[in-house]
This record gives structure tokens, C-alpha cells and sequence, in this order.
């Protein structure tokens, strides 16, 4: 299961593919299967409109896809494309056989993951019809938020579990994990907690999340300008390029409000279609001191230029002196990575270490 390029104008909301390898001495048969297979399983699916939490995109009816390649295909080019840019139908590689529309897209790049580094996630479906709120047993999932191994299973920033998914899904949960027995062992456990609903089965995937497939080397910059705009989002400008920080990110928005003209970061993300720099990460490597005038030394107030070569007045008692400046540390974390929550992190950003998080402090 792979998770794609997350602006892709046509994506559904997971953005995810999913490639299955099969093993048969007869095509033929194997193909009347997968015809039957995608009219009655996957082309009823054409067309429902999903619901998003991201209401100011444009939406599409969902347009399903399937293809089938007769020998196992793998092409890191490829498939680093499509979690980068945008990928038509016309340049796919041509399948044996095809099926459907846009989602043939996310499949052919399925097939050609080189799966060079891989999670895993553990999936229960709930059963047939049933809708409302998902009923998890809530000490298997305390012990599963406990579980070494695991990761974006919970949000302590929320203090909530990650672990089923928001909104309309068939999905009951999913947990992610760095190795397969972990995420059978947490599935187990989860599924056998009393309170938790029937499922209608339950199945591991190796994914490509939370390996930074999608990233390049990190990009170095001189701060230029920081402005917050409108919904609470910071933008930093440096002299070639325009970072976002989105309100949702948490620490990391805060950390970049701070930022001022200057300052040296170090930033990974994804350039968005309109070419600015959404921040996965973010590294102070030097901050500019922040300068004040000194204290009046008879009444301990803050003194002011009183204009250029001047000099510096107080303004309560009018003591005078020369024209200087204090430099004073500030107070934020230099030379660690920032990434953002875990509930607004991409499902392909790999979470920096717990022992590293603790050092930020902010
Ligand atoms: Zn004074």
C-alpha cells in the first residue's frame, strides 16, 4: 500500500494504492476472475463523492482503477515521481490489462514501488452496514499506544488516539508499525479486547509510509521575512524560496513565528503546485541575537535612541548616555529537528525519534 503525491488533483482522501502479487499457471482464468472481480467489487465504487475534511479543494466523483502487469515490475524513478509531481495516464507504463480510470494511476505506482524501504500497517474492516461512532476496546488501545515499535498511533499533544480513522470509512482502525509481528501482535490484541466491534477481517500491508520516499536533501536559507496570514499559517520567505507552516503543525508554527530576519533553517518538504515549500521538518542552524538598548542605570527603565549618532535618553528621567545595544540569547531550540503533531504530519514523513523530540522542549 502506497501512499502518493498528496497534492494529485483527481486523489481520494487517503491517497493511497494498493498492489497485490499473484501467482497463477493460468492467465486466462486468473483474468476472467479479475474481470468479474472489478465489476462486481470495485467499479460500483465509480462515482460516490467523498466527503473531505478539506472542503476548499475541488472535488471529484471517485474514478477507480485497476491494472494488471503479467510479470513483477519495479522502477524507483518512477514511482518517486508519483509521490512528487503529477503523473497523467498517458505516460503510464502500458499494463497487460486495464481496467477503469484515474485510479490506474495510483496502481501502476503501486506495482513499481522498488519497496526499498518499507512500514507495515495492520487494517480491520468493520462489518457490512454498520456506521456511527467506532467502538474500540479502550485498554487494548492503551496498550497498543504503549507498544514499542508503533508509530503515529496517537497524538499526546490531543491526547488522542490515531488509531481509527475521522469521518465515513470502512475502515475500523489501522496500526502502524516498523515490523510485521508488531503489527499482527497489535492487531490481535486490539481485535480480542471486549469492547472492541466485530470486524469482517483484518490484513497487514507493507507500505511506503513514514519513510521519507517523498523528500530531497534538506534546503538551507537565510530567513528574509516571516508573515502569519489569515487561518493562522506562517509563511517564511528566503531569497529563493517561500515556506509554509501550517497552523495545524503545533510546535512547529509557533517555532516559526519566532523567526526573524536573518536567522539560518534548514527545511524538507514537498513543493506544492503553487510552489511554495510545505515544511515536513525544520532545523535551526544559527539565530540572529536579539538586540535592545540597555536599562537606564538610575531608574532601570529602557532607554531610546534619540535619533541617529545621538544617542540614547531614558525617557522617564531623561539620563542620557551613549549610543549602544545589548545582545541577548534567544530562547529556542538550535541544531534539532521540528516536525509537525502527528495528527497534521504527511502519512509519508517519518517521525523523528522520541528520545530527539524530548531534547526540543518548546
Ligand atoms: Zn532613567
Amino acid at each position: 500500500m502506497v501512499r502518493l503525491w498528496p497534492f494529485a488533483v483527481q486523489r481520494t482522501r487517503g491517497n493511497a494504492a494498493v498492489a497485490v502479487e499473484l501467482k497463477t499457471d493460468d492467465e486466462d482464468t486468473l483474468l476472467t476472475f479479475l474481470d468479474s472481480y472489478w465489476r462486481d467489487v470495485i467499479q460500483p465504487l465509480q462515482g460516490a463523492i467523498e466527503s473531505s475534511e478539506h472542503s476548499s479543494r475541488q472535488q471529484y466523483p471517485s474514478d477507480p482503477g485497476m491494472v494488471w502487469f503479467r510479470e513483477t515490475v519495479s522502477d524507483a524513478d518512477f514511482y518517486r515521481r508519483g509521490l512528487r509531481e503529477e503523473i497523467q495516464l498517458e505516460e503510464l507504463p502500458p499494463a497487460h490489462k486495464s481496467w477503469g480510470g484515474i485510479g490506474r494511476i495510483g496502481a501502476t505506482l503501486a506495482i513499481h514501488w522498488p519497496c526499498e524501504s518499507k512500514t507495515y500497517e495492520a487494517i480491520a474492516w468493520r462489518m457490512p452496514h454498520v456506521a456511527g461512532q467506532r467502538q474500540l476496546d479502550e485498554k487494548a488501545t492503551l496498550d497498543i499506544d504503549q507498544l514499542e515499535g508503533t508509530f503515529l498511533c496517537r497524538d499526546d499533544r490531543l491526547q488522542s488516539s490515531l488509531l481509527a480513522p475521522r469521518g465515513n470509512s470502512p475502515v475500523l482502525f489501522g496500526i502502524r508499525t516498523w515490523e510485521e509481528k508488531i503489527a499482527r501482535h497489535a492487531a490481535q490484541t486490539l481485535i480480542e479486547g471486549k469492547m472492541t466491534e466485530p470486524v469482517s477481517g483484518w490484513m497487514i500491508f507493507e507500505t511506503n509510509q513514514a519513510t521519507n520516499d517523498h523528500l530531497d536533501e534538506p534546503i538551507e536559507c537565510i530567513v528574509e521575512h516571516i508573515e502569519t496570514i489569515k487561518g493562522g499559517h506562517t509563511i517564511i520567505k528566503s531569497e529563493t524560496h517561500q515556506f509554509v507552516a501550517f497552523r495545524e503543525s503545533g510546535n512547529l508554527a509557533l517555532l516559526c513565528q519566532q523567526l526573524k530576519s536573518g536567522d539560518v533553517i534548514e527545511c524538507l518538504g514537498l513543493i506544492a503546485p503553487d510552489q511554495s515549500i510545505h515544511i515536513e521538518f525544520m532545523r535551526i542552524k544559527h539565530l540572529q541575537p536579539q538586540r535592545h538598548r540597555p536599562l537606564c542605570p538610575v531608574c532601570n527603565k529602557s532607554m531610546a535612541s534619540m535619533g541617529a549618532n545621538q544617542g540614547i535618553r531614558c525617557k522617564k528621567c531623561g539620563h542620557k548616555s551613549e549610543d549602544n545595544w545589548e545582545e541577548r540569547e534567544r530562547n529556542l531550540p538550535q541544531h534539532v529537528w521540528i516536525q509537525p503533531s502527528p495528527s497534521s504530519r504527511r502519512h509519508l514523513a517519518k517521525p523523528i525519534s522520541v528520545d530527539e523530540t524530548r531534547q526540543n522542549n518548546i
